[in-house]
């Protein structure tokens, strides 16, 4: 019989999250890493590369399932975690989590949820610019304004997904969409834009912007706040001096 061993180099993960950390911030120095960790981290062990990057002081580790960030936090993983698909409610509190909001139900549900515990919140909040992908589509703004005006949350983020990161075309009009949307929360910001609300804190309206998955990585103008690589930081992409971190080994038993 013939036994496969999946053999993970974690050092080689660092230096790819270094990598990727110095091309973006040579691009735009305040450029953050949200490290995408989900499906055990693209097979190369979830805790383990959680661990490494934690270890280099990631912004933000970003999993799919609230379930994979609860295994990340009891093996004691203290990094901010973004759940980017899921609809969870009561662990995000108790696990101190992140939610991805993409729809309004989903934000008027935890924002009662905080209110009811008399905590904040914070979130990110996730607009379609492209197609067919989870995320806010219709009227962005009027669903901005009413997200900003919901009590107990802090848009701590807001993100888009580029759906074909190859298509230069196709990428720029998602951009430009995005652009669209940071300047209305510049715009609510500068009180160019009124919210029902007076009493709403300016400061849980200063979100990071967010965008770029590897391929995204190519764009300049689709670094801005943070990037979130995740198949790059596993060592495939078109950066230099990148490791693969997995080498699959067969033992012959005899
Ligand atoms: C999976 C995922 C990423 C990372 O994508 P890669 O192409 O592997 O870099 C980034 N953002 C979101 C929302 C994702 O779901």
């Amino acid at each position: 019989m013939r036994e496969l061993i999946a053999q993970i180099d974690l050092n080689g993960i660092v230096n790819n999250f270094l990598t990727i950390k110095s091309f973006v911030q040579k691009r735009n120095p305040t450029c953050q890493i949200i490290a995408i960790v989900k499906a055990d981290a693209y097979g190369h062990g979830a805790v383990e590369v959680a661990r490494a990057l934690e270890s280099c002081n990631v912004y933000a580790l970003g999993v799919a399932f609230f379930e994979e960030a609860v295994v990340l936090r009891h093996a004691g993983i203290k990094s901010k975690i973004i759940v980017l698909f899921d609809r969870e409610v009561d662990g995000l509190f108790k696990y101190s989590l992140v939610p991805v909001i993409f729809d309004l139900k989903q934000a008027e549900v935890l924002s009662k949820e905080a209110y009811r515990r008399g905590v904040i919140l914070p979130v990110h909040i996730k607009f379609e610019t492209g197609m067919g992908r989870l995320g806010i589509y219709d009227n962005p703004f009027e669903t901005i304004k009413k997200i900003a005006e919901m009590k107990n949350l802090k848009i701590e983020g807001v993100m888009t997904h580029l759906s074909k990161a190859e298509d230069k075309e196709w990428t720029q009009e998602q951009l430009k969409k995005f652009e669209a949307i940071k300047k209305f929360f510049h715009e609510i910001r500068l009180n160019k834009i009124r919210l029902n609300k007076t009493r709403l804190n300016k400061i849980r309206l200063n979100p990071i912007f967010h965008v770029s998955n590897s391929q995204g990585l190519a764009y300049d103008n689709a670094l801005f706040d943070a990037v979130r690589p995740g198949l790059i930081l596993y060592g495939y992409g078109f950066l230099d001096n990148l490791v693969p971190c997995m080498s699959v080994k067969t033992r012959l038993l005899d």
